[in-house]
């Protein structure tokens, strides 16, 4: 029987709790906008930041100078800069890993695994949060949707991760929060997937994880790859 050799990791909402950061950092440049003069419900402020980046993307920079632009009919700079200071200082202070992600990935490595990083997220960005969370230090290659020119489910960053680990598919196991990039990328490849159930996938309002795509396996805390792993070799 083939061994898993290479574990292939999501990093949004399987490793680090991106949805929680976000959440708590667009509550907390709204609190300081209102603070600085904005005149509008604290609720329907939230709502509306969320929809720009239900619009543009949920890694969309210029989310709070759109917001305004909405809101005010233009951009009050004194409002801007104390929301884009309060989102900052929330984002460096709350951006961390799920429980035992790390020690997990440590054990693994311990073990002889090779750890790959796979994320639709851009490189900066990306290497932002991987470099704040230590889990760089982690990584034996890290590969972005930059890098290959091509977001989950293409299967063009699972064979790059494959290349420079220098395994074949059958030796990869691929653990995501969405099942239709994750887990239909691996599918797609024969890549043994993991779906985790705690990530909420996409923090759009219009997103629904669609769980007609079957993962092989399903965890509910990260830790669970280790008795999973060994019980597939
Ligand atoms: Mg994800």
């Amino acid at each position: 029987m083939v061994k898993i050799k290479a574990i292939f990791l999501d990093v949004d909402n399987t490793l680090l709790d991106f949805n929680k950061m976000k959440k708590l950092c667009v509550k907390s440049a709204v609190d300081a906008m209102l603070d600085a003069g904005l005149d509008m419900p604290r609720k329907k402020a939230i709502a509306q930041v969320f929809d720009v980046y239900d619009a543009e993307g949920i890694e969309y920079k210029n989310v709070l100078q759109d917001f305004l632009k909405k809101a005010l009919g233009k951009i009050d700079y004194k409002i801007l800069a104390k929301g884009v200071i309060a989102y900052r200082k929330m984002r460096d202070g709350v951006l961390m890993p799920y429980p035992e992600v790390k020690s997990t990935i440590i054990k693994l490595k311990k073990k002889g695994f090779k750890i790959a990083i796979l994320s639709d997220a851009p490189s900066y960005p990306l290497w932002m949060r991987l470099c704040a969370t230590g889990i760089d230090d982690l990584s034996d290659v890290v590969v972005s949707a930059e890098d290959v020119g091509a977001e989950k489910p293409n299967p063009k960053i699972f064979e790059y991760a494959m290349k420079k680990l220098k395994v074949k598919q059958e030796e990869c196991l691929m653990v995501g929060d969405m099942p239709g990039r994750d887990i239909k990328g691996a599918k797609d490849l024969s890549i043994k997937s993991v779906l985790v159930m705690y990530g909420s996938g996409n923090i759009s309002k219009n997103y629904v994880k669609d769980m007609s795509i079957k993962p092989d396996f399903k965890i509910n805390y990260f830790r669970e790859l280790i008795p999973l792993i060994s019980k597939l070799n």
